[in-house]
């Protein structure tokens, strides 16, 4: 599968059909610089900056990362792309010290049988909501604990389309990862109140009717019995 444009200035650059089996979806989103939305499992830096190029953007703007939770399949490339465009690196602070530490468990680098190294976070998120605006485009980020204590959720306005970057919704959740139940009810709770048009997912891709978003996340709360 090639990238695409999902809405008008917001793409997908990178994920399991795109870039690498082992890689959680990748999106950008084109605003006066570009805004990369996780960076894949880390061996496939390369063609998700080809993706960008075919695009017809331009790799030296992206100037912000961010890093949905600490998993590898999510943060891998970052480094990487940090290193070559001087890209922030933000992600929330309850999941920074495993990549701080480059802890195997807990950014499940075992799993994937690699080595995520020690890496410095730039811009630690640190309260329910934050709102950064970028060109003029504001971008919420949710602190959405349950998969990971630190993972976080994207919305943003554009078009008369409310887009919602959801990554690994569907957990798993396991003790290992720090993951919490109750978080995760409190969590998916919140996202079905913003009654989101698309969701951007991070391993089943996208899905685009309202009813479409609301079925996706209800049915993983039945499936963990919370409804
Ligand atoms: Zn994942
Ligand atoms: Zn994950």
């Amino acid at each position: 599968m090639k990238p695409y444009e999902i809405v008008k200035n917001i793409f997908i650059v990178g994920g399991p059909e795109i870039t690498d089996s082992r890689d959680g979806c990748v999106y950008l989103i084109n605003l006066e610089e570009l805004v990369l939305i996780d960076s894949g499992a880390g061996w496939s830096v390369d063609k998700i900056i080809h993706n960008i190029n075919s695009l017809k953007l331009d790799p030296q703007k992206l100037k912000t990362i961010l890093l949905t939770h600490c998993h590898i399949d999510h943060i891998g490339g970052a480094p990487e792309i940090r290193k070559r465009y001087g890209s922030r690196l933000c992600i929330h602070k309850l999941d920074a010290p495993p990549l701080e530490n480059g802890d195997p468990i807990l950014t499940a680098a075992n799993w994937y049988q690699t080595t995520f190294y020690p890496t410095e976070v730039d811009m630690k998120l640190n309260s329910p909501e934050e709102m950064m605006e970028i060109g003029g485009q504001k971008i919420i980020c949710l602190h959405t604990p349950g998969h990971t204590p630190g993972s976080i959720s994207i919305y943003l306005d554009k078009e008369g389309k409310r887009i919602l970057f959801g990554q690994d919704l569907h957990g798993p959740l396991l003790e290992e990862f720090g993951s919490n139940l109750d978080d995760w009810d409190r969590s998916t709770k919140k996202l079905l109140t913003l009654n989101a048009d698309i969701l951007c997912e991070g391993h089943f891709g996208i899905y685009k009717t309202k009813k479409e978003v609301k079925d996706y996340i209800m049915s993983y709360r039945r499936q963990y019995g919370v409804e």
